[in-house]
């Protein structure tokens, strides 16, 4: 390839996925479901929800659109840095659009920063770098599209794309596929279609009613996501099964660590999910449903921490890391639980901080009853 067709095939793979997953997502049809988050008059938002046919529809579109055009589909994997490059100047762009624009008021909820178009207006820079990172608003919308539900979509199907692109990649590079790359491609496979599916339960979760749509949603959604989260890829799909002395058991334990971790995380997103839309259920599966005051569940998962959550998405992330990071032998992929735990930290100290505020001695209760933040009898 040329230098120019080096820099041009990236951005038009790129924009190729975006695009298509953008058109589908305005034209799919998805089921409506009322969310959590509350509108400016406290009625409930109504979302329209086809996540899971969008993600499909768009890596078949791309791997169709690439076989029409005789576009090597392994390109995300050859050309990898030219993609995150290109990522991230999209999410520069689209952020920068959405500062500019400032909050779509007709769609304002009550969560909204108040509104000021003029950009001139602001007294100092720290202001205007804060909504420029955090955002506007928490739910900005224009007609059938749900621009937070959008971009949340749009990175875990790029993320996707990655995956099965170094899976590409790797058997045509050595005409084999490894056994630490299956592992990690059925994990992390496992963990998007898992998020899409289970669109409605995130609308219940703390990105959906407490973080608005700025460059820290729009630049994380485009770039980071899809190019972070698959930072233990590289190390896999470069290798041959043969380069690297793996250890069956490795993977082994990456599988349970994996399973565990999303036992923790699906059980107790789902469990919170039944007890918010109906307080009424006295069971969730075979566990009883207990809570304070009819407001904070005290039983399951709940019970056992009070973000036990986060320590099952913790686990995931470990398990996506022993691969390449134990077999691969890179420190790269560990960075990726790290994150994990940097974030979900400082998190549930965010959380228990409005938690105490709105509940009061509710919360005061539950955190005598269930004292451990995130790991039982440890943290
Ligand atoms: P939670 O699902 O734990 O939601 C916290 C909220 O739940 C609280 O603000 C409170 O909201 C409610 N709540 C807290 N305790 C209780 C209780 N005992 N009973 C009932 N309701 C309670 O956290 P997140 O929304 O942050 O995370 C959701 C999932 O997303 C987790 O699995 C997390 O690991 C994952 N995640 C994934 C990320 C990724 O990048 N892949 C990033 C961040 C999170 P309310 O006011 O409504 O009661």
């Amino acid at each position: 390839m040329s230098t120019l067709e080096e820099l041009r095939a990236p951005a038009a793979y790129l924009f190729l996925v975006y695009a298509s997953c953008f058109l589908l997502y305005i034209v799919v049809p998805g089921r409506r479901v009322s969310g959590y988050v509350r509108n400016a008059r406290g009625k409930p938002l109504l979302y329209r929800l086809n996540g899971l046919r969008v993600f499909l529809l768009t890596i078949c579109v791309t791997g169709c659109a690439c076989y029409l055009s005789n576009t090597s589909f392994t390109l995300a994997s050859s050309h990898r840095m030219s993609c995150c490059v290109w990522a991230c100047l999209l999410g520069l762009v689209v952020s920068s659009l959405f500062y500019l624009k400032g909050p779509f008021e007709e769609h304002m909820s009550a969560h909204s920063v108040p509104a000021s178009r003029d950009v001139g207006d602001f007294k100092n820079f720290r202001k205007a770098a804060r909504i420029f990172f955090n955002g506007w608003e928490l739910n900005p919308c224009l007609g059938l599209i749900d621009f937070k539900m959008f971009f949340y979509l749009a990175g875990a199907t790029m993320l996707e794309i990655n995956v099965l692109s170094g899976l590409v990649y790797h058997y045509s590079t050595f005409q084999e596929i490894s056994w630490p790359l299956i592992v990690y491609c059925c994990e992390m496979t496992w963990f998007l279609v898992d998020y899409v599916y289970h669109e409605h339960v995130q609308l219940y979760t703390y990105d959906l009613f407490a973080e608005n749509v700025g460059f820290k949603l729009a630049w994380g959604c485009l770039c980071f996501y899809p190019y972070f989260y698959s930072i233990g890829l590289p190390v896999l799909y470069q290798a041959k099964q043969g380069d690297v002395p793996y250890l069956y058991y490795v993977l082994i334990i990456s599988i349970v660590v994996f399973i565990v971790g999303y036992v923790l995380s699906r059980g107790a997103n789902n469990q919170k999910y039944k007890f918010k839309i109906d307080q009424k259920v006295k069971k969730y599966g075979f566990i009883e449903q207990r809570s304070i005051g009819g407001k904070l569940l005290v039983s399951g998962f709940w019970g056992v921490s009070r973000h036990v959550n986060y320590l099952g998405e913790i686990l995931m992330a470990v398990g996506l890391a022993l691969p390449g990071g134990w077999i691969g032998g890179s420190l790269l992929p560990w960075l990726y639980p790290v994150y994990y735990v940097l974030l979900l930290v400082r998190r549930e100290r965010d959380d228990n901080v409005r938690c105490q505020q709105k509940y009061k001695y509710l919360w005061d209760k539950y955190t005598s009853q269930v004292p451990w933040r995130i790991v039982p009898y440890c943290y």
